[in-house]
This record gives C-alpha cells, sequence and structure tokens, in this order.
C-alpha cells in the first residue's frame, strides 16, 4: 500500500513533510519565520533563510485566497480570543531585501507582519564565516516608512545577534535593554516583543526578557503554537525554509505545522 501511495507522489515530497500527519487544528495560531526575501544564490550556505520574491509572493497570495487572518505578534499575545486561521507573519534580523521584496507585497494585500530588529547591526557580519558576501540590513529611514504603513509591528533582536545564551546573566539584561531602548528611542515605538538569536535560551534569558519589560518571546522549534500550553516566552514558529518554498511546501506547512 506504501509503495503504491509513493509512486504516485512527487519523489521530491516524500522526504520532506510528514504528509501521512492529519491537518492540525485550525485554532492553533500559524507563526511563520521569514529572514531574507531574495533570489537564491548558487552555492551559498544561507539560502535556508533566502526565500526567492516571487515564491514570497505566492505565500502571501496563498494566505489571503485561503482566509489566513495575519496579526502582529502582540496583537496575537494580547487578545483574549484567538481567531481561527490566525497567522503571524514574522521576519528576523531585519534585512534591507526585505522591504524592497517583502513589504511591497505585504502592503498590497493589507497583511500586517512583525520585525525583530538589531540595534547595532549594519550588516549580517554574524554569518562572515559562513559566506563572505554580506547582506545589508534595513536603514532607519526605510523601518520609519515600514512603521508608517500601520501594518508592522518592530521587535528586538538584540544588538549585534550574539546568542543570549552564551552570556552571563547581567551581560543578558544589558544586551535587551540596550537593544530594546535603542530601537524604541529611534523610532519613538514600544517594543514588547523579543526573538532570541539563533532562538536560543534558558530559564535565565527568560528571566531576564521578563526584567527589560517584554511581554513575549519567540524561539523557532518548528512545531505549532498552543496558545494554552506554550510558555509566552518559548514560543514556537515555523521556518521557512528557501530551498522548500514551494506553494506546495507553503500550504503542507500551514496545513500541518
Ligand atoms: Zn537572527
Amino acid at each position: 500500500m506504501l509503495l503504491k501511495i509513493a509512486a504516485v507522489l512527487p519523489m521530491a515530497l516524500l522526504g520532506r513533510f510528514p504528509w501521512w500527519r492529519l491537518s492540525a487544528s485550525l485554532a492553533y495560531p500559524r507563526i511563520l519565520m521569514y529572514h531574507m526575501i531574495a533570489h537564491q544564490i548558487p552555492g551559498s550556505k544561507l539560502n535556508k533563510w533566502r526565500i526567492p520574491p516571487q515564491q514570497f509572493a505566492k505565500h502571501m497570495h496563498y494566505l489571503t485566497m485561503h482566509g489566513w487572518q495575519a496579526m502582529t505578534m502582540s496583537e496575537l499575545m494580547s487578545s483574549d480570543t484567538v481567531p481561527e486561521k490566525a497567522v503571524v507573519i514574522t521576519f528576523d534580523d531585519g534585512f534591507a531585501c526585505v522591504y524592497d521584496y517583502a513589504m511591497p507585497v505585504l502592503r498590497d494585500l493589507g497583511l500586517k507582519s512583525t520585525h525583530y530588529l538589531l540595534s547595532h547591526a549594519q550588516d549580517n557580519a554574524w554569518d562572515a564565516h559562513k559566506e563572505v558576501k554580506r547582506e545589508s540590513l534595513l536603514s532607519e529611514k526605510q523601518i520609519d516608512t515600514m512603521l508608517a504603513s500601520g501594518l508592522v509591528e518592530v521587535g528586538v533582536h538584540g544588538q549585534h545577534h550574539r546568542a543570549l545564551v552564551d552570556m552571563g546573566y547581567t551581560e543578558i539584561v544589558d544586551e535587551l535593554i540596550i537593544s530594546k531602548e535603542t530601537i524604541e528611542q529611534r523610532h519613538g515605538i514600544q517594543c514588547l516583543s523579543l526573538a532570541y538569536p539563533y532562538g536560543a535560551w534558558h530559564g535565565a534569558v527568560v528571566m531576564a526578557a521578563k526584567e527589560c519589560g517584554f511581554d513575549h518571546a519567540v524561539a523557532v522549534k518548528n512545531r505549532l503554537y498552543q496558545p494554552k500550553h506554550d510558555h509566552r516566552f518559548a514560543i514556537p514558529r515555523l521556518t521557512m525554509d528557501g530551498r522548500r518554498s514551494s506553494v506546495l511546501d507553503f500550504s503542507l506547512r500551514l496545513a500541518k505545522g
């Protein structure tokens, strides 16, 4: 029986997803984690983090056509009742290509999104050991323009993308307070949402995040967020992988988590 099913499914799909699993409840919000919206670079070690612009546009049109409701992370975390088919579109690191390729689509479709920014970085220097080419991050002006759309929440991702789990408690607090206050003052906003660099956290990181005034924090985990069970400082998200970004991949991820 399994062989028969295997024969009719595209082989490429078989190894990728637990396609035999039933779709997950629509009551669980889908929290999507994007990084760059950019063309793949042959041989690059960072292609996992590059969703081609045309694929990103297809993802967003899919959400709209199938009745998914985009909320910001803080809207999700402050709502008493989460609607069915809630989706949170998040972007980590604040890459400049998001302004060029994601924002026009999000604006056209009226989709809200949450962007986790670094307060003290101009490019992805933290990836320098993987790739010589540096990717620029959003300018202050671009961030202001995004905020003016009324569709964008800005959250915090640290100063330079250092792993919080490698620091002592005081250092974690300093890292978080400085990045939070810098971004808040720079753009005249309040940042309540935190994304841990590398998705890495432990008890002291959570304690520091609370002390610094964050309301919640997102991690990675690659599973669906279950509001009644998950800790609000360890919210799982679904990685959007640039090497598996077809609409079929996307729709399966959305359905099954
Ligand atoms: Zn990051």
